[in-house]
């Protein structure tokens, strides 16, 4: 067979880590396959990257960024193959350009465009074990991009459609996709199998056990994709067609999205065009809103002709959000900007939603019991999710897994 596996931050997070990654590619090479590796950057690289960029300025060149972070990928790639090779296996690694990754210009979040397979299936043809550095490519101009934080996830899933890999395995900390974050409730039950439209929407809602793009682009490619632990030999959660399941539950999972923000613009002039404009400032920028709710105008008194407008951005788009709005409030179309950055969005997860009715009822009931004030709500046809205040995150979720009877 031909395997793509990917090792994740903590599975490379330490010599010893590498070296445990090296044994099980050669096992698996052992096994009769051809192994394509892709590692992410030691865990708390990015991060700490991210954090040496941020005492210079709140807002760094994306460019620059994407430079600095791209690093992280490039040393845990070539300290495999070092290892790989010092125990007799021949393997070479990639860097993102040097594997074909092809992405648009847009730099830290940036969108692969096409991938060469020449490069990684000549090398496998002599033999090597290939090691593509994830998280990163280069774009027309030969520019080094990433992919967006959790990045290389999406590089092993682009990487296995590119070369026809048969099997895509996410090699991560815990032993697969659970119904909500076991770190958030050890009660939480690990999945044998989830559709790729739940697993979809978990990880867009929050659950950063894969990362939304990679999923998105498996199913696009149908590549087949496992998630399991690099510490033991358990069986992971299989990501595949909702056909393919033969019993759906009602609810698969509950999902908990800390990177929130909630900006309330109050005092909107409430003309024709304003949303157009204020949104479309926002996409010029690249930042993607999320829940939008408008409040009734009012007709009376001094708020006459005006609306309140709220919306959601992830927390590290905020600042550059920011900076969109404050020109609407310097043309007086916008009269005070409320940033509130102590919110999360929890939600619930099911395609047994479709065909169900009271799934939403439950979870406003439950949020009620808890004395937790829902601030924001959005629905569609297999998800529901809540805003709510930062402190009741971990309440919240253990009281949906409960009330939906996820721990039976
Ligand atoms: P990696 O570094 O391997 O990419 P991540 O930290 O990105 O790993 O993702 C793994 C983490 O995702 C787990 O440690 C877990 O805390 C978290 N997580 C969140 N939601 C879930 C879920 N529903 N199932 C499993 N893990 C989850
Ligand atoms: N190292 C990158 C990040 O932390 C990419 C990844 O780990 O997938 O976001
Ligand atoms: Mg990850």
């Amino acid at each position: 067979m031909l395997i793509v596996q990917k090792f994740g931050g903590t599975s490379v997070g330490s010599l010893e880590r590498i070296e445990k990654v090296a044994e099980r590619v050669l096992e698996t090479v052992n096994r009769g396959n051809r192994v394509v590796v892709v590692v992410s950057a030691m865990s708390g690289e990015t991060n700490k990257l991210i954090s040496y960029a941020k005492h210079f300025t709140p807002t760094p060149e994306k460019r620059e960024m994407d430079i600095l972070l791209s690093s992280g990928e490039r040393v845990t790639s070539s300290l495999l193959a070092i290892a790989l090779n010092a125990k007799g296996q021949k393997a070479l690694s990639l860097s993102g350009r040097g594997a074909g990754i092809r992405t648009d210009s847009n730099h830290t979040k940036a969108r692969i465009e096409n991938i060469d397979p020449t490069p990684i299936l000549s090398a496998l043809d002599s033999g090597n074990v290939v090691i593509v550095a994830g998280f990163q490519g280069v774009d027309e101009k030969g520019r080094v991009t990433t992919l967006g934080r959790g990045g290389s996830d999406l590089s092993a899933v682009a990487l296995a459609g590119a070369i026809g890999a048969d099997l895509c395995e996410i090699y991560t900390d815990v032993d697969g996709i659970y119904t909500t974050d076991p770190r958030i409730e050890p009660k939480a039950k690990k999945l044998d199998v989830i559709s790729y439209d739940e697993m979809l929407e978990m990880a867009s809602l929050g659950a950063k056990v894969l990362q939304s793009r990679s999923v998105e682009m498996a199913k696009k490619l149908k590549v087949n994709l496992v998630t399991r632990s690099s510490f033991n030999n358990n069986e992971g959660t299989l990501i595949t067609d909702e056909d393919k399941i033969m019993e759906k539950p009602l609810v698969s999972g509950i999902a908990l999205d800390k990177n929130q923000a909630r900006i309330g613009l109050i005092g909107v002039v409430d003309r024709p065009g304003i949303a157009s404009d204020i949104f479309q400032t926002l996409a010029d920028a690249n930042i993607n809103v999320d829940m939008i709710v408008q409040t009734v105008g009012d007709s009376r008194g001094d708020n006459a002709g005006l609306t309140n407008l709220a919306f959601t951005v992830s927390r590290d788009e905020l600042e550059n959000a920011k900076k969109c709005i404050q020109k609407f409030q310097s043309k007086n179309e916008v009269q005070d900007i409320e940033i509130n950055d102590n919110i999360v969005k929890v939600s619930i997860v099911g395609v047994g939603m479709k065909s169900h009715t009271g799934v939403a009822s439950k979870a406003f009931a439950t949020m009620a019991k808890e004395g937790i004030n829902i601030m924001m709500i959005s629905t569609s046809e297999i998800k529901i999710s809540m805003i709510i205040e930062e402190r009741y995150s971990e309440l919240a979720v253990r009281a949906l897994h409960s009330a939906y009877e996820l721990d039976k």
